[in-house]
């Protein structure tokens, strides 16, 4: 699933190449993800301009110069690519859902949707519809949202029960994290992901909201770094625990633990993160 540190690159690459610029053609190859009668996204986007992209937790928003916006909620494996890479021409992958093409002189410049499962959800709304797309209306502030203060996140917090990293995870409390990103989170907190929420201290809690705000910017930066304009790319071999069963902690080099409740894998550092 992609989290803020790879969607956060992705829209401001997205805004640097195609704002201003008209959609020139749309091709629909699999509309079950497009939650709209496929003629009415054809006409509401062809000849519309990109404005900009935004990233609002796991959603990107292309808005346009027809006050719409298109919404992608790209779920577990919804991506775009570019139509061309650097080095010319890009296969179209198997699983395109549908190409968006761009007006530009010197190049093909176009994105594909595309998503193995077709569990992704696309919207196009007016700007002022926005809070009737589903799970984008329910979602709970941005963790990047300056707004989110300490004083707003202990706030929130008080209001959920049972494990923290279920709460994480849930976009109504705080949006953009997922399953890797809250396991990146606890380990820096030093806080077990199974821990019961009424059982932390304040000071544990301070803690998990400083722990949340520097993984998420130690992240976006090596995974800006590691993206590029390969757009589609979701690196993660630079994690200290998601999915590093079996290997040492970086921290205290005792062999990480991971377990797969709910077949959503978990994992951390039994010393570095005790309960
Ligand atoms: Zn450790």
């Amino acid at each position: 699933m992609p989290e803020i540190p790879e969607l956060q690159h992705v829209a401001r690459i997205l805004t640097d190449q195609l704002a201003g610029r008209p959609i020139t053609s749309i091709d629909v190859q699999k509309p079950i993800v497009i939650r709209l009668p496929r003629e009415d996204f054809e006409a509401g986007l062809l000849g519309a301009q990109v404005r900009s992209v935004q990233r609002l937790g796991k959603f990107l928003l292309f808005h346009t110069d027809r006050d719409s916006v298109l919404a992608v909620n790209p779920m577990l494996t919804g991506r775009f690519q570019w139509i061309s890479g650097p080095d010319g021409k890009q296969k179209p992958h198997a699983r395109t859902c549908f190409t968006l093409r761009f007006l530009d002189d010197d190049r093909p410049l176009g994105i594909r949707y595309i998503d193995e499962r077709y569990l992704g959800k696309v919207y196009l709304v007016d700007a002022e519809d926005l809070d009737h797309v589903p799970v984008l209306n329910e979602q709970g502030p941005d963790a990047l949202d300056p707004d989110l203060t300490l004083d707003v996140f202990l706030k929130r917090l008080k209001r959920y029960r049972g494990q923290v990293k279920n709460a994480l995870v849930n976009a109504k409390f705080i949006a953009g994290i997922g399953n890797a990103y809250s396991d990146e989170i606890l380990f820096t907190a030093g806080i077990h992901p199974f821990t019961k929420i009424s059982t932390l201290s304040d000071e544990r809690r301070t803690r998990l909201y400083e722990a949340m705000r520097e993984t998420l910017d130690w992240a976006a930066e090596i995974a800006a770094n590691e993206i590029g304009r390969k757009i589609d790319r979701k690196p993660r071999d630079f994690l200290n625990v998601h999915r590093k069963g079996g290997r040492p902690c970086p921290r205290c080099e005792s062999a990480i633990s991971e377990v797969s409740p709910n077949r959503r894998v978990t994992s951390f550092c039994r010393t570095c993160q005790p309960s």
